[in-house]
């Protein structure tokens, strides 16, 4: 009998088949590893036949689907700063990071797309890994599962409806495409607060995607409750400028969004607190660039 063949894994992918790449300015984009260059099961063709109990039957080989998760991975426009963000990668320091990596992992594990699924929003200040963890869900779920995803950044989205507007497009039109994506994540919630008008659009798109059982991921630097504003020690003058930026972070996320917004938000997402946990003042090296926001 023949001994059972030693797989060793690729030293490049490390199994999965696919790469992510990093070019600063770039949404990130995954590409087929060079261990999967030439497809050794079907040659190429896309096609493997399988025994069935009619004879043998065509089927789609696994090769032509690690093709369309990476089409779908390289369409979810997930920014250059956190493009390699993986679950694996996320680097766990408090209770807060360990319950927020729990809550996005098992999201992503369980998904179905044909159940509705309730979304997570992270809350805290930058530095603690929001923008990892929704990036590291976005890539298992396109790369893993082959579910089509998106990512926005707040202020983005709001200049994209406007833009839309500005240039005669409908409500629809410029709502359609994040409406029916099965899984949107909307970074830096709240960053601009938006006109009246920017805000029932806001409003219109989630509402929508909650009404046909869509889950929808948000990260905000604001908390859930309005705060102190924080003491910034040896500032002698403080301008004005920074005494209105100081009094915006203090507010809180209903505040930032509108009571409607919020208690929709309620219903559709999981809250969970990520915090860096130190004071980034202090720790300016700690928890810098390396984790992104
Ligand atoms: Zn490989
Ligand atoms: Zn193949």
């Amino acid at each position: 009998m023949a001994a059972p063949q030693e797989t060793t894994p690729c030293t490049t992918c490390g199994g999965p088949g696919y790469v992510v790449e990093q070019v600063l300015g770039r949404p990130a984009q995954a590409r087929r590893c060079d261990c999967q260059a030439a497809c050794p099961r079907c040659r190429d063709t896309g096609f493997v036949l399988v025994p069935g109990p009619g004879g043998e039957k065509a089927q789609v080989c696994a090769c032509r689907h690690l093709d369309a998760r990476i089409v779908l991975f390289n369409k979810t426009g997930i920014p250059a700063a956190v493009a390699k963000a993986s679950f694996e990668g996320f680097k766990v320091w408090s209770p807060d990071h360990s319950a927020a990596k729990r809550v996005a992992e098992d999201f992503a594990r369980k998904f179905r797309s044909d159940a509705p699924s309730k979304g997570f929003l992270f809350y805290g200040r930058p530095g603690g890994g929001k923008t990892h963890l929704l990036a590291a869900s976005l890539r298992w779920l396109t790369l893993e599962k082959g579910v089509a995803c998106r990512y926005v950044e707040f202020m983005l989205l709001l200049s994209d409806i406007k833009a839309g507007f500005d240039s005669g497009r409908n409500q629809m039109e410029i709502l359609k495409p994040l409406a029916s994506v099965p899984v949107l994540a909307i970074d830096e919630l709240g960053k601009e607060r938006g006109t009246d008008w920017e805000r029932s659009m806001l409003d219109e798109l989630i509402s929508r995607r909650f009404n046909n059982g869509l889950a929808t991921l948000f990260a905000t630097n604001y908390f859930l409750e309005a705060r102190a504003a924080p003491e910034e020690p040896g500032a002698r003058v403080a301008t004005r400028s920074k005494d209105f930026q100081r009094d915006a972070e203090a507010m809180s996320l209903s505040q930032r969004v509108g009571d409607r917004i919020y208690s929709r938000l309620n219903e559709m997402c999981t809250f969970v607190k990520l915090d860096p946990g130190l004071d980034l003042r202090k720790d300016a090296h700690g928890a810098g660039g390396f984790w992104g926001k």
